[in-house]
């Protein structure tokens, strides 16, 4: 029998709301994490987590990160309690060619991992490992990068990037009812057209899509996690959409499988 490979997934995580306000992307992402067999850990790359040089979270008690402002106090109570994982951080750490700083103390579990992970896996019984975005790689930078976590796949590790394709916090429309922007619709259309296609160049060029794509990716921290799994797709492996649209005018919630 040959041996099992984890998926690994991009959820595009929207508002840190949806954790106390489910909608028809939570319930997808709720039922993936049914669906998925149990992994022994997960390795998270949240949009989040923007640093300089490569880093790890490597504690075995990661705190539940409140990284926003401006939300009800009802989101900071929500906790998530997973342990890490010390073993699976130096085991990424062993396989980057690049340095790696391993943190212990500061980060822990922000709400790009938390907010999504929250429906995946609610009881928070599988170790969370952080990896966070260098800030100063290009998008082809970050494929390469993702590429030499590929022997994690067959440890029973499930890599999950967190960001959003189309994300413009300047235009968007605090409201469930928003409409969707043209140029947020033609953008996230391109780039699920592509990776359906398994097209993998003109998304890390995205620079080249013209108006929508400036417009979607403003700054590109949202994006980057989702060339992660894409790095990590396999020749004979295929991507399943979990869920897409526009929400609040200026947010993709395109979230794929790879399996
Ligand atoms: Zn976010």
């Amino acid at each position: 029998m040959s041996q099992y490979r984890q998926p690994t997934v991009f959820i595009g995580h929207g508002s840190p709301m949806y954790a106390l306000k489910p909608n028809r992307h939570t319930a997808a992402w709720a039922s993936l994490g049914k669906r998925l067999q149990k992994p022994d850990a997960i390795l998270v790359i949240s949009a989040h987590w923007l640093t300089r040089g490569t880093w790890l979270t490597a504690m075995p008690k990661p705190k539940t990160i409140h990284d926003f402002s401006g939300f009800p106090e009802a989101l900071l109570d929500i906790q998530y309690p997973a342990p890490g994982s010390p073993a699976l951080a130096y085991r990424v750490r062993d396989l980057m060619s690049q340095a790696v700083v391993l943190e212990e103390h500061e980060w822990g579990i922000d709400h790009g991992a938390w907010s999504v992970l929250h429906y995946l896996y609610p009881r928070a019984d599988v170790p969370v490992v952080q990896l966070s975005l260098d800030g100063s790689l290009s998008a082809e930078e970050h494929y390469t990068l993702a590429k030499q976590l590929a022997p994690l796949r067959d440890e029973n590790i499930l890599i999950l990037g967190s960001g959003n394709i189309v994300h413009n916090l300047r235009l968007i429309e605090w409201d469930a009812d928003a409409v969707p922007l043209p140029w947020a619709i033609e953008f996230n259309q391109f780039f699920t057209s592509q990776i359906l296609a398994k097209q993998h160049p003109p998304v890390l060029e995205w620079q080249r899509a013209g108006h929508a794509a400036r417009l979607s990716i403003p700054t590109p921290e949202h994006y980057w996690p989702a060339l992660y799994p894409l790095a990590l797709q396999r020749e004979d492996e295929q991507l399943e959409i979990i869920t897409n649209g526009i929400e609040m005018g200026s947010i993709s919630m395109l979230s794929f499988l790879i399996h």
